[in-house]
């Protein structure tokens, strides 16, 4: 289980600052895509899950920008921790392990399972303060920075960096032709 999977998973909506973000799970066949399930959840379950997405968005974008999280947000997620399936058992696929997660309820809550166990872990783990927000207010992507330095900024140089990079050459040339 990759430490960011939660970020990943929060990260399925993004162009959160524009007027219409991008929203890549648009129903609940994306869902079982997304997290590799045979079937997809009922419509019922898909609205949990997305809900439960947006509380796990809010909670690590509120730390990315140096502020306490909502105590509805870390309710949300403690229950949904809490009655989600146990982490009990580990099994070998291809040379790494994983959790075995018993996914034939197809509820929300074990669909989720790695991403809530994620989220736990990086809440309570030594990498915290490595999540950030992109610093394009229109991106709104969230990452773990693991540069030596820990002063990424960006998403992606290919997104948004270059972007930036791009407008601030324009204006200091601008300034240098004035
Ligand atoms: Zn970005």
């Amino acid at each position: 289980m990759r430490p960011d999977l939660c970020l990943d998973f929060a990260n399925t909506r993004y162009w959160r600052g524009q007027p219409a973000p991008t929203e890549t799970l648009n129903a609940p066949a994306d869902l079982a895509a997304w997290t590799r399930a045979s079937r997809a959840p009922s419509s019922k379950e898909f609205e949990q899950a997305i809900a439960l997405r947006e509380t796990i968005y809010r909670l690590f974008d509120a730390q990315a920008q140096g502020k306490a999280a909502g105590q509805r947000d870390l309710d949300a997620l403690n229950t949904a921790l809490a009655q989600a399936p146990a982490r009990k058992a580990l099994k070998r696929n291809r040379g790494t392990y994983e959790w075995d997660v018993d996914a034939r309820s197809g509820t929300a809550l074990v669909l989720l399972a790695p991403v809530l166990w994620s989220a736990g872990d990086l809440l309570a783990g030594p990498r915290l303060d490595r999540v950030r927000r992109c610093a394009n207010p229109e991106c709104g992507w969230l990452f773990l920075d693991d540069s030596r330095a820990g002063k990424r900024r960006w998403c992606s140089m290919s997104a948004c960096g270059n972007r930036a990079k791009a407008r601030r050459h324009y204006h200091k040339s601008k300034d240098e032709d004035a």
